[in-house]
């Protein structure tokens, strides 16, 4: 049996990051670049107008009563310019490339036009509005480092400087192995001694939230047969297998002996921590593998303490799990035994509280809670006020 610090070791240890993957930028959010990305363009490409007015050529700043001649207007995407020289105007609007000549454009609210006429209404300092060309970025130049993890508007700067798609770290292929002869899909008839199936929504959904989707879930009875069966065929398609049940010393617990004959390179099994003491650690070639315990409360506490840094790790966004912060605790609690614990709790204004009903097979409490409040193997009473390590969920 290994400690919660040793077991998260471990599998920071033993998890690699996947290979590179190139992919159109529209699928690209959340993912890490794997390639420094250097602008095809200068952006602007051209000095570009900001405002919707008139881009005047002038001879140094403009004073209220200035007049210009108005010789033209250029749209947004117009690609012929007007030639212009001092004294002449062209009606201008927002985005539109503004003729070499002009030194300014003037924001059509401080501007009153007769005919062919305009007067400016203000004084206007020489070379406002216009976006000099490269002022954000010039050709050739880094917009995007390699690593860099790709927000919603990273994608959108990729897109401006001329990329329809890029390469990124892959994103692990995920298989889910649910065990149990008492489960039955919910929205059927139980029948007496059965149970409804529950692990495999939560966990799905749990990875879901962090941007790891399941790519595949399947279900096997308790027998030795289907189980090696069905762990075979997953090992050979993913690259982290997770299973769920089985995996404790019961007699129709088959799920340790099946990984074994497929030879899998055992890590650990059995950390000292509750919930969650039966979780098996092991890879096989770059295989991942998470066999979790049965218990609801189990299995969801060890993905999101150990699956998920390690899914992190593969993606190439680091050994990253639950973001983490001490707060004070609002009532005295005294742990017994010497597993760690990991107490399912709720962050308030004034500190964390630790909420009724910690069994490792209920979940009401799960479904209210905020945060997972984590206590050390060698920890027993905490104070009121004392602070503690909580994970927020
Ligand atoms: P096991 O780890 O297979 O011994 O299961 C431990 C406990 O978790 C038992 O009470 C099981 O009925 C329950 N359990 C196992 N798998 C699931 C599941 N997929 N959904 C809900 N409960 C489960
Ligand atoms: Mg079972």
């Amino acid at each position: 049996m290994v400690s919660v610090e040793e077991a998260l070791k471990i599998v920071e240890k033993q998890v690699k990051i996947l290979g590179i993957e190139v992919l159109p930028i529209s699928q690209c959010l959340n993912r890490v670049l794997a390639m420094d990305v250097f602008s095809k363009i200068d952006i602007p490409s051209f000095p570009q107008s900001a405002m919707d007015g008139y881009a005047v050529c002038s001879l140094g700043d403009i004073a209220e009563g200035d007049q210009f001649e108005l010789i033209g207007e250029i749209q947004a995407g117009q690609t012929e310019t007007i030639d212009l020289i001092p004294g002449k105007a062209v009606r201008i609007f927002t985005g539109a490339a503004v003729p070499p000549e002009a030194t300014t454009v003037i924001m059509q609210e401080i501007v009153t036009k007769e005919g062919s006429k305009i007067t400016i209404d203000k004084d206007v300092k020489e070379g406002v509005n216009i976006r000099e060309r490269g002022e954000q970025i010039m050709s050739g130049d880094t917009g995007l480092q390699s690593g860099t993890k790709l927000t919603p508007s990273g994608i959108g700067f990729l897109a401006m400087m001329g990329y329809s798609e890029i390469k990124v770290v892959k994103k692990p292929s995920i298989h889910l192995v649910v065990t149990g002869n008492e489960l039955v899909p919910p929205g059927q008839d139980l029948a007496y001694g059965e149970i409804y199936e529950s692990n495999s929504v939560t966990l799905a959904s749990a990875l879901e939230n962090y941007g790891f989707p399941v790519t595949k879930i399947h279900f096997v009875k308790d027998t030795y047969e289907e189980t090696l069966d069905c762990l075979k065929t997953a090992l050979s398609e993913a690259d982290v297998l997770l299973t769920s049940g089985g995996i404790s010393v019961g007699d129709y617990d088959f799920v340790g002996r099946a990984l074994r004959e497929l030879e899998v390179d055992e890590h650990f099994y059995k950390v000292k921590q509750k919930p969650g003491k039966p979780l098996f650690f092991a890879t096989k070639n770059e295989t991942v593998i998470f066999a979790l315990p049965g218990n609801p409360a189990s299995a969801l506490t060890s993905l999101y303490y150990y699956i998920l840094p390690a899914l992190n790790q593969m993606s190439g966004n680091g050994f990253e799990g639950l973001s983490q912060l001490g707060l004070p605790l609002l009532s005295e609690y005294s742990k017994k035994g010497d597993r760690a614990q990991f107490l399912k709790g709720f962050i308030t204004p004034e500190g964390v509280e630790i909420l009724d009903g910690q069994s490792s097979a209920m979940m009401h409490t799960y479904a209210i809670a905020n945060a997972l409040i984590y206590l050390p193997a060698a920890q027993s009473l905490v104070n009121a006020k004392d602070e503690v390590l909580v994970l927020k969920l």
